[in-house]
């Protein structure tokens, strides 16, 4: 279906294809100049003294648990509220999930239930930072350290995004990025994998470029595969790091025009921003009871709606790795909607989608 309003739409413009163009005149097509300088400022926007690139966030995701070399059988702590590729990105590099409920609030890790989850095979958590704020990462940490946990962020979503000061994604051994079309900067695929650990940098090297430090000998001292990128992609990212503040101030503005047609329709809830984090809105969150009547007028009207995620604990997959119902999850799949709030909506736009909400609780 065509519909008037889409869920996401990147920002691309003459600036992307001029600089896509001089990589193909450079006849730079794997990674060059433009993934070496892309990654020196994502290195300087994030504070991550070592990054490496890996073909999307799902792809990172693996490559770094692999770094870690954690004990095949595992248990990693992962939230059920997040999208299937953190949990299954575990589960392919050899983990078990043990999942966790998030909080009501934030729709992230919920600290408090993460001790009781922890068993003498435990090895790792992975915090994931949904929505475009940050999970509550001094308390994360804490319970890292006194159990003695490697972290994982999956901060896939959080580009830009810093709690009291520091980039997600660079609180844990190791974190991810992803660059994907609907994120907010995109590369089409992509993502960047940050780390501040010197020895794991040389390890997400080795397995990333076949196992061996320098391309172009046929020595492999390692065993590795290949996640890299291309140059094509680099350039488009290094035109998408000039929008993004722009991009940041329009989904904002965005938010706050969403929240001030919206703040007192039916039984409507929204998310509310994790102290200390920053706020990078990814789309504008609504829980309502009546969540099937409202996507199906939005709907109708050309409206492109998400469900929030399907909790990882019910998926047909990983089911076997479920310990029993996480309410906090389920709820918010039961209830959540994701309304686009891309920088192309218009004042107008978000006028006919609260126009329709409020429709929606007057029937
Ligand atoms: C998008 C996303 C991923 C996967 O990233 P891709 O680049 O699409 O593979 C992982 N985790 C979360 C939370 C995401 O939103």
């Amino acid at each position: 279906m065509e519909y008037g309003i889409q869920q996401v739409l990147p920002w691309l413009d003459r600036d992307e294809i001029d600089r896509v163009a001089g990589t193909i005149e450079a006849k730079w097509l794997t990674e060059g100049p433009c993934c070496r300088e892309f990654l020196e400022r994502l290195k300087g926007i994030t504070g991550s003294g070592y990054a490496v690139f890996a073909p999307n966030g799902t792809l990172g995701l693996f490559l770094a648990l692999l770094a870690l070399d954690l004990p095949r059988g595992s248990e990693i702590i992962i939230p059920s509220f997040t999208f299937y590729a953190s949990a299954s990105s575990a589960v392919f590099a050899g983990l078990r999930p043990v999942f966790a409920d998030v909080d009501p609030d934030t729709y992230n890790l919920d600290p408090d239930g993460i001790e009781r989850l922890i068993t003498p095979r435990t090895k790792a958590i992975m915090p994931v930072h949904v929505y475009g704020h940050a999970c509550d990462m001094d308390r994360v940490m804490a319970i890292a350290r006194a159990h003695d946990l490697r972290v994982v962020e999956d901060a896939a979503q959080a580009f830009g995004v810093r709690f009291r000061g520091t980039h997600a994604g660079t609180f844990g051994d190791v974190g991810v990025i992803s660059f994907f079309a609907d994120k907010t900067i995109t590369t089409g695929e992509g993502a960047v994998v940050l780390t501040q650990d010197e020895g794991l940098h040389k390890r997400l090297l080795l397995l990333r470029n076949q196992g061996r430090p320098n391309s172009g000998t046929f020595l492999h001292p390692a065993l590795g595969m290949n996640f890299r990128i291309t140059d094509m992609q680099a350039a488009v990212g290094l035109s998408q790091l000039g929008k993004f503040e722009e991009i940041r101030r329009r989904k904002a503005e965005n938010h706050e025009r969403y929240r001030s047609r919206l703040g007192d329709a039916g039984d409507l809830r929204f998310m509310k921003v994790q102290p200390g984090s920053d706020f990078v809105p990814f789309r504008f969150c609504v829980r309502t009871e009546a969540k099937d009547r409202l996507q199906a007028a939005l709907e109708a009207a050309g409206v492109q709606t998400r469900s929030f995620f399907y909790p990882m604990h019910l998926q047909p997959m990983l089911r076997e790795y479920a310990a029993g119902p996480l309410p906090v999850a389920e709820r918010l799949y039961e209830t959540g909607t994701c309304l686009p709030i891309h920088p192309f909506l218009t004042e107008g736009d978000i006028d006919r989608i609260a126009e329709t909400i409020r429709g929606v609780f007057r029937a």
